[in-house]
């Protein structure tokens, strides 16, 4: 059966929209709507990465992965991908920042569990393609390329910080669901 490796923060779930929401409801203030660069700090969302660490910080500390929202169309893409025999590993950096490791691990297992997302396991890992499978889902600039580097297929979630990273690439997951269902039918069809 076909492997997903399948990142969680900006390609499955809208980690933006839920730190945005943070921000206004403790900050009072409303961050600029695009992040042209992969760096908040750079993208004028915070005066540098010491103030975006410590929001992210108090914003997992409030409950930002347990509560975030998925993707239109992300849930339901994922149970018809796994009904169709598509093996799920998440694989997510969220280790980050010196947060309590168990508060990360515990509030993003409820996160998935609230929404309902299928899954098969989970991975809290920075280099993704130390967890094996056939293709990589990903939004990360440096992951995409390094993913490139090794030769592996994989998946640009785009954004505009990631726009410069050639490659394929989908904007929705209808489109990822659709990419998916054809790569499988090429990698089942293809000779051994
Ligand atoms: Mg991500």
């Amino acid at each position: 059966m076909p492997v997903l490796v399948l990142d969680l923060d900006n390609t499955t779930f809208d980690y933006n929209a839920a730190l945005a929401g943070h921000v206004l409801r403790t900050e009072r203030r409303v961050v600029p709507a695009q992040v042209p660069h992969y760096s908040f700090a750079n993208s004028g969302w915070f005066a540098d990465t010491d103030h975006f660490l410590r929001t992210h910080r108090e914003a997992v500390r409030a409950g930002l992965f347990a509560h975030m929202a998925p993707y239109p169309d992300a849930i339901e893409t994922l149970h018809g991908l796994r009904e169709a025999g598509w093996y799920i590993k998440v694989a997510t950096h969220r280790l980050i920042g010196g947060i309590d490791e168990h508060l990360v691990r515990a509030s993003t297992l409820a996160g998935l569990d609230r929404v309902g997302m299928p899954y098969d396991e989970v991975h809290f890992v920075a280099d993704k393609h130390t967890v094996p499978g056939d293709i990589w889902a990903d939004d990360k600039p440096r992951v995409l390329t390094d993913l490139d580097a090794l030769g592996l297929p994989r998946l640009a979630y785009r954004h505009a910080y990631n726009a410069h990273v050639p490659g394929p690439g989908v904007g929705s997951w209808r489109e990822l669901g659709r990419y998916l269902r054809t790569f499988a039918l090429e990698v089942s069809a293809a000779p051994a």
